[in-house]
């Protein structure tokens, strides 16, 4: 990963589109089903909207059923920070980029995958690069 990203509210707010800006700096959601990349199965990169930032590939992508872009593992290990969120009354753990802060999600330990290991994002926080 290179270096850190830091930019004002009102960058962060110029530069991304309405939805972006809500679910990466407003750590925002969107709906289940209704979103971009939840049943998209083509290979290729998810790269933070915010920073491009490699997060995710295509190979660890799997069906959850929860209706977002649901991945086993990060691209790299120190692609992504995680940070204990207990907002809305429930105890979860938040998912960010590690190089601009944007939220992207949460991780969930309830998937059947090889590590247990659920990584639930928004497709508004992503970028999908076609291999
Ligand atoms: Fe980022």
């Amino acid at each position: 990963m290179s270096e850190k990203i830091e930019k004002t509210d009102e960058e962060w707010r110029r530069e991304l589109t309405t939805d972006q800006y809500r679910i990466l700096r407003k750590k925002g959601t969107e709906f289940a089903f209704r979103n971009e990349y939840w049943n998209n199965h083509d290979p290729g990169k998810y790269l933070c909207a915010g920073c491009g930032n490699e997060l995710f590939s295509s190979d660890k992508k799997f069906d959850s059923g929860t209706g977002w872009p649901s991945f086993w593992e990060p691209e790299s290990k120190d692609a992504v920070e995680v940070e204990v969120d207990e907002s809305h009354g429930m105890r979860r753990v938040e998912v960010k980029c590690a190089r601009c802060g944007g939220h992207l999600g949460h991780l969930f330990e309830d998937s059947p995958t090889p590590n247990g290991l659920r990584y639930c994002m928004n497709s508004g926080s992503l970028k999908f690069v076609k291999k």
